[in-house]
């Protein structure tokens, strides 16, 4: 399978150099230049199956020929064996047709884990049958990078610098990066906020020169192998509830577009996907584009639900690439147009948006009342990204004959915060993260300087 830029400028690359890839060239995003589809006769097929062997499944076509399908099979099998919970992506009903996915059974506890543990795995694999090494420079609001430490801590060829906002984490958040303490990991804290950090890391990657001629990689959702692990558990809540023969629909707590996006392309692919809801905090970039063809920068505010707080989704540009007819020249002039200046999409692009989406945004205070309310109904005990979604799925939904699954992205022992505020305990850590409070930390404090931040990477580095 090839895969093309959305700015129509980049080379054509197969899955294993999208794999080890940041950003093309021309500043896009990589895209499957076909997408497999599968008939709903072959869905159904998959009905019972356990979690790797639907993953494998759904990956295997992306893949293609770059990985031996032993070797992929293995890979995921690894994967999907090392999370915490048999099933692991189990549904809980909240009542009638709603159904919550829990995603965050993995060892970080929040739903990146199904990427980034494999995605881990598959770099290591490529660069081990090539003789090469790559480093790895991320930024985190939180999430992703504990998940892809973990991902990446115990493979050979790669180093891992991961960017975080200096005390603008929460403390699990922080202790869950900063207590991974292998050789090839490196934790920074930033003396700036979220988008300081990825600044540096789109800066890095824009001139690699202070290298010295090793490649960086990334682990952020542009990488599209994060996308694709990302599918598969669309299609594994669908056949849970009915599907293909019935169709269904998912609210997604969105911060990148980056796990939406999974689910308008496992539509694509044949599954019967009614609705799509994006959910948002007050960073509402999405919902005004979505409701309003307002897409402009607003300012960056912290909310309870961080993990959501960005302003700019990157992946929204996969989106707007099929929205505009792959037309690459045109996605190149509207984020030109979009880095200085509000934009909107042009009339009938937007409608199309509009037709694939529903959106709904959540401030902070109604975050907590959804928390504390849907546990005195049900017991159940929400994270603030995963109530977002919820009360974005009850905003929105239509038919209510039709189930609608809302996607857990973190375990609720995550974010304590609104938890705590909605008057309730916050529960305890599961037992293989009991003892984080008392583990070693090791990060670096920087100051909000690219060549403090170069200088520290490459004098890390390892280099065989
Ligand atoms: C990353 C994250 C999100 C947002 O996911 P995107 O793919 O960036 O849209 C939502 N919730 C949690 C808990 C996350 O970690």
């Amino acid at each position: 399978m090839n895969y093309i830029s959305t700015r129509g400028q980049a080379p054509v690359l197969n899955f294993a150099d999208v794999l080890l890839a940041g950003l093309a060239d021309d500043g896009g995003l990589y895209v499957p230049e076909t997408l497999p589809t599968f008939s709903q006769d072959e869905i159904a097929s998959w009905a019972g199956l356990p979690y790797n062997e639907l993953a494998f499944n759904v990956i295997k076509p992306f893949v293609d020929d770059c990985i031996k399908a032993s070797d992929l099979k293995t890979m995921i099998d690894e994967t999907y064996a090392g999370f915490n919970h048999i099933g692991v992506a189990p549904m809980v009903q909240l009542g009638g047709n709603e159904w919550i996915l829990e995603l965050f059974h993995g060892p970080t506890l929040a739903f990146k884990d199904f990427a980034l543990q494999l995605l881990g795995r598959l770099m290591d694999h490529v660069l081990s049958e090539r003789g090469e090494r790559l480093v790895i420079m991320g930024a985190t609001s939180g999430d992703t990078g504990s998940a892809a430490i973990e991902g990446c801590r115990h493979s050979k060829h790669l180093d891992i610098f991961i960017m975080h906002p200096y005390n603008r984490v929460s403390e699990v958040q922080r202790r869950q990066m900063t207590t991974l303490l292998n050789d090839n990991v490196f934790n920074i804290a930033l003396e700036g906020n979220f988008d300081d950090c990825q600044e540096m890391v789109k800066d890095s990657f824009a001139d690699q020169s202070f290298l010295q001629g090793l490649k960086l990689g990334a682990v952020n959702s542009i990488n599209w192998a994060r996308i694709m692990a990302q599918i598969v558990y669309y299609f594994s809540s669908a056949l849970a509830v009915g599907g293909p023969h019935r169709e269904v629909s998912f609210s997604v707590p969105t911060g990148n577009f980056g796990d939406i996006f999974a689910g308008y392309l496992a539509k694509q692919m044949g599954l019967p996907i009614k609705q799509l809801v994006v959910a948002t905090n007050r960073n509402d970039i999405l919902h005004r584009v979505i409701s309003g063809n307002d897409m402009s920068k607003g300012t960056l505010e912290h909310t309870l639900s961080p993990s959501m707080d960005i302003m700019v989704s990157s992946n929204f540009e996969r989106l707007l690439f099929d929205v505009y007819g792959r037309d690459g020249a045109a996605i190149a002039d509207l984020m030109k147009r979009f880095k200085t200046e509000s934009v909107s999409l042009e009339s009938g692009r937007w409608e199309a948006v509009r037709e694939l989406f529903d959106s709904y945004a959540v401030d902070d205070a109604t975050t907590c009342d959804v928390i504390k309310q849907v546990y005195q109904e049900t017991g159940y005990l929400l994270d603030p990204h995963t109530a977002i979604g919820l009360k974005a799925a009850r905003e929105c939904w239509k038919d209510k004959t039709i189930p609608m699954i809302t996607l857990a992205t973190a375990h609720p022992v995550k974010f304590p915060e609104p938890i705590v505020k909605a008057g309730l305990e916050s529960p305890a850590l599961p037992a293989h993260l009991a003892d984080l409070y008392e583990r070693e930390e090791r990060f670096t404090v920087l100051p909000k300087d690219l060549a403090s931040v170069q200088a520290f990477v490459a004098s890390n580095v390892h280099r065989d």
